[in-house]
């Protein structure tokens, strides 16, 4: 048998990679294993881009986390010499007492972000594409934008092969044991030995980690893309990423045209279906995914509410209070795991990837981490 690696990571997505990534440029001999192909659309990170944003309305004790993340989404942009982050500016958009815009307002003002408050008549002015209640105003913040999710995860591969690291793709992971200071991993192919494992499956991570059945459910999503009635209102440099909160507290996001035909429309949460990702049948599309989407388009975004042009799943994986899970496991300290979805957390991958690699490395993280442990759940020790 070979020698141990120092660290086997399980799901080579968003935040396996960036770790995989990071923990190869400082010299560990790490291996990355995928169940799929490297990058892949099967699980969080697919449809071509994820929203950035300073303006955390989730909770302020994440701006510091973002602005790492972007300092080290540049950093990889320099390393790769591509374009990953594209800064277009954001809207939060909604009543004045609603969550986005309370909870916007209130991340801008505890950091002293940049922003802007519109009225419904600025907000037209600048953006004649939204159609929003008379008493809606939108908080405009300058560095929001987009990063390239899927070219992001291929660009923290290709540097992390180039550092030494070994990934194997479409190699699934059917089991793993650990014990006080060996882990070993069963894959379809073969079994490998480390010392430390890192757990960052996406939406697989249940069926990895019996304590999180139910703590983090996944959950099916929809993208679409449609094409414009005006495009030119729609390009970056004319149209920003947006989310919009409805009076009954329906959330929406979009972006301008980016990467593929068409305008990309998303609801949030979606139609609430709860999933099991080893499944395939939830993956096809119908026309109520459609009639649920163009809903919004229809009161909001008319412009471009044109004709359908690409849709796709996705697949979220919520814990209880919308927040990540980053955590060794209780009775295996040399086993770490990361979920961190509920539906935004791909923005902090670049970031996370150096938290994580701490931790595996027994090195404290730079950033308070607390409000992610697993303790805050009811969950029982795995032995
Ligand atoms: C529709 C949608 C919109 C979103 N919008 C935003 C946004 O605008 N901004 C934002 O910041 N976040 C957003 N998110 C959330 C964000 O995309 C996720 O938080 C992020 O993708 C999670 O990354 P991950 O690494 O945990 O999962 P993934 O990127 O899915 O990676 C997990 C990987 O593990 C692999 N895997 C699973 N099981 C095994 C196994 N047994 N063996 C080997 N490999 C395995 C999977 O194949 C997968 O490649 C959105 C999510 C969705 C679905």
């Amino acid at each position: 048998m070979t020698d141990p690696y120092d660290v086997i990571v399980v799901g080579v997505g968003a935040h396996g990679s960036a770790t995989i990534a990071e923990l190869a440029a400082r010299g560990c001999r790490v291996l990355g294993l995928e169940r799929s192909d490297v990058p892949n659309t099967l699980g969080s990170s697919g449809g071509v881009n994820r929203m950035i944003r300073l303006a955390y309305n989730e909770d302020p004790r994440y701006v510091p986390l973002v602005q790492h993340a972007y300092d080290r989404w540049r950093a990889l942009e320099a390393r790769v010499q591509d374009r990953l982050l594209v800064v277009t500016g954001g809207l939060d958009i909604g009543s004045p007492s609603s969550a986005v815009v309370e909870g916007s307002i209130a991340a801008c003002r505890a950091h002293e972000l940049r922003h802007e408050i519109l009225s419904r008549t600025e907000l037209r002015r600048r953006y004649p594409a939204f159609e929003v209640p008379d008493d809606h105003v939108a908080v405009l913040q300058p560095d929001a934008g987009f990063v390239m999710s899927e070219r992001a995860i291929a660009a923290y591969a290709a540097t992390a092969i180039a550092d030494g690291a070994e990934i194997h793709g479409n190699e699934p992971v059917v089991a793993w044991e650990a014990t006080d200071d060996l882990v070993t991993v069963r894959t379809d192919r073969d079994t490998y030995r480390a010392r430390r494992l890192l757990l960052a499956a996406g939406a697989w991570m249940p069926s990895l980690v019996d304590i999180l059945r139910d703590v983090a459910v996944p959950e099916r999503q929809v993208l679409m893309w449609t094409q414009p009635r005006e495009p030119a209102m729609f390009q970056v440099g004319t149209f920003p990423v947006f989310i919009h909160e409805d009076d009954d507290g329906t959330e929406w996001y979009g972006f301008p045209e980016f990467g593929i035909p068409g305008v990309k429309l998303g609801r949030y949460r979606h139609r609430g279906e709860t999933i099991d990702p080893r499944t395939d049948s939830w993956r096809k599309l119908d026309g109520e995914d459609e009639r649920h989407l163009r809903e919004g388009l229809e009161r909001f975004l008319p412009a471009a509410n044109g004709p359908l042009l690409s849709w796709r799943t996705c697949i979220f994986t919520n814990v209880p209070d919308q927040h990540f899970i980053i955590d060794r496991l209780p009775d295996r300290p040399n086993v770490i795991i990361a979920s961190p979805c509920s539906g935004h957390g791909f923005k902090f991958a670049s970031a996370l990837g150096d938290v994580l690699a701490d931790l595996v490395m027994d090195r404290e993280p730079g950033f308070d981490i607390g409000m992610f442990r697993l303790d805050r759940f009811e969950v029982a020790n795995v032995a």
